[in-house]
């Protein structure tokens, strides 16, 4: 693996012509963004860019422009490519199937994670970056692209997802900077986060039954809540419900456990201060020092011991 500064990418990318993209499982804003963001910069340098995700795209995401053009990787054909641009992921295991479909010599990696293990062959990692759109908002000016009304749309949708609408401790100066830049395009904040909050009236109906499976550990230090296996699906948005252990009085990590089947649970961290990028790396996932996640083998109750132990050792406490 090399670094590479980023007008060294922009060389990269102007020297390949088919090029796909991808990024991670479970795709929230920004993943969608960074791709979109990153597919209309390279149609405008008149390449052909090819943009997979190996997931289904979440309803809420659906307003973005030219999200439809984002396929499943095919597992029947082998896709040729002068390279490969893989965003916002921080492990090959997050882009799911999409190595398999492509192949290609060179595989670059745009990302903001801490947790990134450095499994590309070309890296930019920014992890002071708010969101992997921000380095694709640096990148197109980098390269003096004008930026439209549409990438405007993605990039925004990128950052303010990943920042919580400039809430959280990853907002810097230039994020600001970056948003206030892609409103003068004329783009309305108010009708993206319309889009994005909207809920499916299921979503809201669980979301009674998920907040009575809350749960306190360690004095109050901790907080947890569940979606049961048969109130769980794919595509629903984990920090509609996170953010309620989230914003507890004393609570410094919150828990979000999704009970994908008996044999798997996915397990979202919120953290006040303690890292929990690694915490989660401890179980083969990743994420920022403040938000994080992994899959953890066994039904929520096992994955719940599992979580808490680890917890309980790095906030120091002795078992
Ligand atoms: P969430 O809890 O919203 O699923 O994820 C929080 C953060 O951790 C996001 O930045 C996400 O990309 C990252 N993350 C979540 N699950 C995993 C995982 O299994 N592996 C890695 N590497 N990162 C993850
Ligand atoms: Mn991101």
């Amino acid at each position: 693996m090399k670094t590479a500064s980023l007008s060294a990418i922009g060389e990269i990318l102007k020297k390949a012509n088919n090029i796909a993209l991808a990024a991670h499982v479970n795709p929230d804003g920004d993943a969608l963004g960074s791709v979109l963001g990153l597919g209309m910069l390279l149609e405008k340098l008149g390449k052909t860019a090819y943009m997979f995700i190996d997931d289904d795209i979440p309803q809420q995401f659906m307003f973005m422009p030219n999200v439809r053009n984002i396929k499943k990787p095919s597992l029947d054909t082998i896709l040729q490519t002068d390279l490969l641009v893989i965003l916002d992921a921080s492990d090959c295991e997050r882009v799911g199937r999409v190595c398999q479909h492509i192949k290609t010599p060179l595989i670059v990696n745009l990302d903001h994670h801490i947790s990134n293990n450095g499994f590309a062959d070309i890296l930019f990692l920014d992890v002071q970056a708010a969101a992997t759109s921000e380095i694709i908002f640096n990148l197109v000016k980098e390269m003096g692209i004008d930026i439209d009304r549409d990438m405007a749309v993605v990039l925004y949708t990128g950052i303010v997802t990943d920042c919580g609408f400039f809430r959280y401790a990853n907002t810097t100066p230039l994020t600001l900077r970056i948003a206030a830049e892609l409103l003068e395009t004329g783009i309305q904040p108010n009708e993206i986060s319309d889009f994005i909050e909207t809920q499916t009236i299921e979503t809201l109906r669980i979301l009674p039954k998920v907040l009575n499976t809350l749960e306190f550990y360690l004095d109050g230090r901790l907080a947890s809540i569940s979606i049961s296996t048969d109130l769980y699906k794919d595509d629903m948005d984990g920090d509609v419900f996170v953010k309620y252990p989230r914003y507890i009085e004393g609570v410094e990590v919150a828990l979000l456990f999704k009970g994908v089947s008996e044999r798997e649970t996915r397990v979202s961290m919120r953290s006040r201060d303690l890292d929990v990028s690694r915490v989660a790396m401890e179980f083969g996932g990743g994420g920022h020092v403040k938000a994080a996640g992994c899959t953890v083998s066994g039904a929520i109750p096992v994955a719940k011991d599992k979580i808490i132990a680890s917890l309980t050792k790095h906030l120091g406490v002795a078992d």
